[in-house]
């Protein structure tokens, strides 16, 4: 079997103009990015105005294991099935970060048969959107430490700037620091740090952004510390916010690539899926909806997270509405949550398979909760069993939830036909797209909504808050940010906030150790249990395999 560098390499991409002519695009909206990417004119979303808006499928997954599900690798497959069966489809995804590609898990742009190319391009720093964050970012850093080292007008306690500097690289060493040392000339020093850009504000922001004047807005209020007298100081009080949207109005535009089988693509934004809201841009997902009848997204980790921080932060900010969800399983993490040992993940084992379930079965019956139809897609590997895969077709018989097995793997769009059925069959019963549940309303006070996501979606009996974080949420309240939704930042690997209790954990309680402000995007963020803004590479780094020849032919890359 080939891997999935070489099946990529190993295809005939079409010229990228040929793809945005395909998809009715108006050349003056298009600025190439060498011959296979491209930069679609965000504006066009608002040009369109007049147009209808194309369906939204959602695409998530169980609780799942450090391997990944497929979630992506389904996207693509699925988007291709669609455009086999002749339907305007368009693939809207987040763009890797380097920090995983150079880690554990490799590249994000799918696997096997079911890949957006150019994989190398899209997985090794693109068309530079992350360093653009990553240079506002900095550019706002840069901004404070120079006010308080020409005189600090505004009176910012270097003790208390919040903001920290970002980097696109797993970088632990960076994690915690003392800069602005070296004497007087030299700045102020003072305890900082990096993030992983992925995982700074400035990208959550960036993702939720309708236009460049909404996009500086949001910069503008951002919260960088406060004063020596507790008052909390902005990024507009600083005078930053124009010139971080002027790094950025090139990078706002969504970028435009084609999967194997040359169904269009538009890959932008990658916020984290624990600090932040974890889907792609929300100008992407108009602009799709805007070219296409069907659009095909994906939002990080498990439902738990992903599909219901798409739902009551992505779609509730910006009135993008989903007309079904495709939950992602594989046999291997069913049986993960039924105790299978690691090692074992691949023996057959029904009975396994079986003590898994309440995992799936918990996560449909969330998204049903929302008021949407789910289709259960088994993400099929070589080593599924057909008296393993009746375990998941019985439980959804008897949920009423159409299941299909996908093989885009190993078959590209014509392994995902079955799924796209199933999916289609789901949204033509419907006759308008259905009415969105949210889990709490926009008046419920801060604390009452991380409860509400604990209880109704992680079903947590209770929910303890730490004195910093019942503290910092009644300071986000009195400062006006009360009707904010919450971003919940816990282990992805559990309903609760133990990685190790899995399936479909009870009676636990979940600890919010600390909440912080995100201004800017619009969110309070909870956050429970040990969360890294700025992972570290493993033993043996993934960039160790990585190789470029005399040509520039990259390898190694998965
Ligand atoms: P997610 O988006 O849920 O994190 P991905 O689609 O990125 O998951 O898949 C995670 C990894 O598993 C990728 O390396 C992908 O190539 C691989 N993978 C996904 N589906 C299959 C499959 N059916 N068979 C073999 N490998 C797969
Ligand atoms: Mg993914």
């Amino acid at each position: 079997m080939k891997t999935d560098i070489e099946i990529a390499q190993s295809t005939q991409l079409l010229p990228i103009s040929r793809i945005a002519e395909a998809v009715g695009l108006p050349e003056e909206s298009v600025d190439l990015y060498g011959r296979y990417k491209a930069k679609v004119d965000h504006r066009l979303v608002a040009r369109s105005a007049g147009r209808p808006d194309g369906k939204v499928i959602l695409v998530t997954a169980i609780s799942p294991t450090p391997a990944g599900e497929g979630k992506t690798t389904t996207s693509v497959g699925l988007a291709d099935a669609l455009h086999r069966l002749d339907k305007r489809v368009m693939l809207c995804l987040r763009e890797p970060s380097l920090g995983p590609v150079f880690g554990v898990k490799g590249g994000a742009a799918g696997g096997g048969y079911a890949q957006v190319v150019p994989m190398e391009d899209i997985n090794l720093h693109f068309t530079g959107d992350l360093h653009a964050i990553g240079a506002a970012n900095n550019l706002l850093a840069a901004m404070i430490d120079n006010h308080i080292y020409q005189g600090n007008a505004l009176g910012i306690d270097p003790r208390r700037v919040t903001w920290r500097r970002c980097m696109d690289m797993n970088d632990r060493q960076l994690r915690f620091l003392v800069d602005g040392l070296g004497g007087r000339t030299n700045g102020t020093p003072r305890e900082d740090g990096f993030d992983i850009t992925v995982a700074s504000e400035i990208m959550a922001i960036f993702c939720l952004a309708t236009d460049l004047a909404d996009l500086k807005a949001r910069l503008a209020r951002i919260v960088v510390g406060s004063t020596y007298d507790g008052e909390p100081v902005t990024a507009g009080q600083l005078g930053a916010a124009g010139a971080m949207a002027a790094l950025l109005k090139d990078a706002f535009d969504p970028n435009l690539v084609q999967t194997l089988e040359h169904t269009p693509a538009l890959i932008h934004g990658g916020p984290f899926a624990n600090i932040a809201h974890g889907c792609n841009s929300v100008i992407a997902t108009k602009l799709s909806r805007k070219l296409a009848d069907y659009v095909v997204t994906e939002a990080g980790f498990g439902a738990d997270l992903g599909a219901e921080k798409f739902l009551d932060i992505k779609c509730r900010l910006s009135g993008i509405r989903p007309s079904a969800v495709v939950l992602v399983a594989t046999l291997r993490a069913l049986k993960h949550h039924g105790g299978c040992p690691r090692d074992a993940l691949d023996q057959p084992s029904p009975a396994l398979v079986r003590a898994g379930l309440p995992n799936l079965e918990r996560h449909i019956e969330n998204l049903r909760g929302f008021g949407l139809p789910v289709v259960v897609a088994i993400n099929a590997f070589p080593t599924d069993t057909a008296e393993e895969r009746a375990e998941v077709e019985a439980l959804c018989a008897r949920m009423g939830v159409p299941c299909a097995m996908s093989e885009v793997f190993a078959k590209g769009g014509a392994g995902g036909e079955a799924l796209a059925k199933e999916v289609l069959a789901v949204m033509e019963s419907q006759r308008e797209t259905p009415e969105l549940c949210f889990t709490y309303e926009d008046g419920l006070p801060l604390a009452g909504k991380i409860e509400a996501v604990c209880k109704k979606i992680y079903r947590a009996k209770a929910v303890n808050f730490a004195p910093a974080a019942a503290k910092a949420l009644a300071e986000y309240e009195r400062m006006g940010y009360g009707s904010c939704p919450v971003c919940i930042a816990k282990t992805q690997y559990s309903f609760s906030d133990n990685a190790k209790l899995l399936a479909a954990p009870e009676n636990f309680t979940v600890e919010v150790r600390e909440a912080r402000l995100a201004a800017g995007a619009g969110f309070v963020v909870a956050i429970c249990g040990a969360i890294m803004t700025m992972p570290g590479l493993p033993r043996r780094p993934a960039a160790e395999n990585i190789d470029v020849d005399a040509d520039g032919k990259i390898k190694g890359l998965f």
